[in-house]
């Protein structure tokens, strides 16, 4: 399958890398240009706990239109760039091509509707986590399934082949018939978790060691729900904040992806996640005070970043 990779960082190199290696004919675009050197150069290093792959029959670019139509898009920026990224690619859509997003955040799926077509774009979330070391090299940190689907539910063929296609290649794929619902029930859980480890700066299982930050992350994914259901919004779990407080349990000694960001100064994805229910709260007229404080205390962090550190 002809492949493109929007977005060739820790998570774009981790599919990217595994499909190339699978015989899949892949290219990774990026605007990294020292990265995209690395990768034509010396090939794609991923690290594993017991192994290291190294993957050289993999092409990249700085610009979509180093490369014409494709099968399969896989779009895997940071959700703040799903827009920009999607407009500067749309030469990578034909008739046929099918437009993957499995980034976390609400919006990518309407993003890519709007610039794409609503009829090539196809949803999901992703289990595994990985990071970027550097031009080149990423860290795969941990394993987890995939899950895609139509946003109209069902199975269709192609969504059925996709699916195959991924599990051929060792990437183990589901199919949802709710996909909407699960890209909520990875947002609530990114809601109660990612903001405040960014804020306390705290690893993921201690935020439920402590009732004051349980009882935020309760409040908070409270919120979010409240703003679910009035959405209509079907979640794939019965107690998302139960789901939510295992998921931190079970990766206790991870540092989210928004601390990461703010402890290496990055723009973070908070106006998607904690901020997205915000404005739909706003919109629906559901209080979301919590989610409003998160919010803004990331938000000045990220303004900071520059200010030298003085004492007060
Ligand atoms: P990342 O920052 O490592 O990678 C994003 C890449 O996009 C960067 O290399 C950047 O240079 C590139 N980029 C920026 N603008 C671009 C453009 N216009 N065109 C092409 N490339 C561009 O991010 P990531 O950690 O891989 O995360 C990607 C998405 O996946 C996010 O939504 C994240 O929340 C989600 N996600 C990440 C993990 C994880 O463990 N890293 C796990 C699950 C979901």
């Amino acid at each position: 399958m002809k492949i493109a990779i929007l977005g060739a960082g820790a998570m774009g190199c981790l599919y990217g890398g595994t499909l190339a290696e699978a015989g899949h004919e892949v290219v990774l675009i990026d605007v990294w240009k020292e990265h995209v050197e690395a990768l034509n150069t010396s090939g794609l290093q991923i690290e594993e706990p017991d192994r290291i792959r190294r993957i050289e029959n993999i092409r990249a670019v700085t610009h979509p239109s180093e490369t014409g139509a494709v099968e399969l898009v896989i779009v895997f920026v940071k959700a703040t760039l799903t827009e920009q990224a999607a407009r500067e690619a749309f030469c990578l859509v034909g008739e046929e091509t099918m437009v993957l997003t499995l980034q976390n955040g609400l919006g990518n799926v309407e993003k890519l509707n709007s610039v794409m077509g609503l009829s090539h774009v196809i949803a999901g979330t992703t289990g595994h986590g990985s990071t970027l070391l550097g031009p080149g090299r990423i860290r795969h940190a941990g394993t987890g399934e995939t899950v895609i689907g139509e946003q109209s539910g069902g199975r269709s063929e192609r969504i059925a082949a996709l699916a195959s296609t991924f599990n051929h290649a060792g990437i183990a794929t589901k199919i949802s018939e709710n996909v909407m619902g699960l890209i909520w029930t990875k947002l609530i859980v990114n809601v109660g978790i990612n903001a405040l480890t960014a804020v306390t700066g705290m690893r993921n299982g201690q935020l439920v060691d402590y009732p004051e930050t349980e009882s935020l992350m309760r409040a908070a994914i409270d919120e979010a729900c409240a703003v679910a259901r009035s959405k209509g919004i079907c979640f794939e779990v019965a107690d998302p904040f139960e789901h939510t407080r295992n998921i931190a349990k079970k990766t206790a000694e991870n540092r989210s992806s928004m601390l990461q960001d703010v402890m290496a100064k990055r723009r973070t994805e908070i106006s998607v996640i904690n901020g997205a229910i915000v404005e739909l709260g706003e919109k629906l007229g559901i209080a979301v005070p919590v989610n409003a404080v998160l919010t803004k205390l990331i938000t000045v962090r990220e303004k900071t970043y520059n200010l030298s550190d003085g004492a007060a």
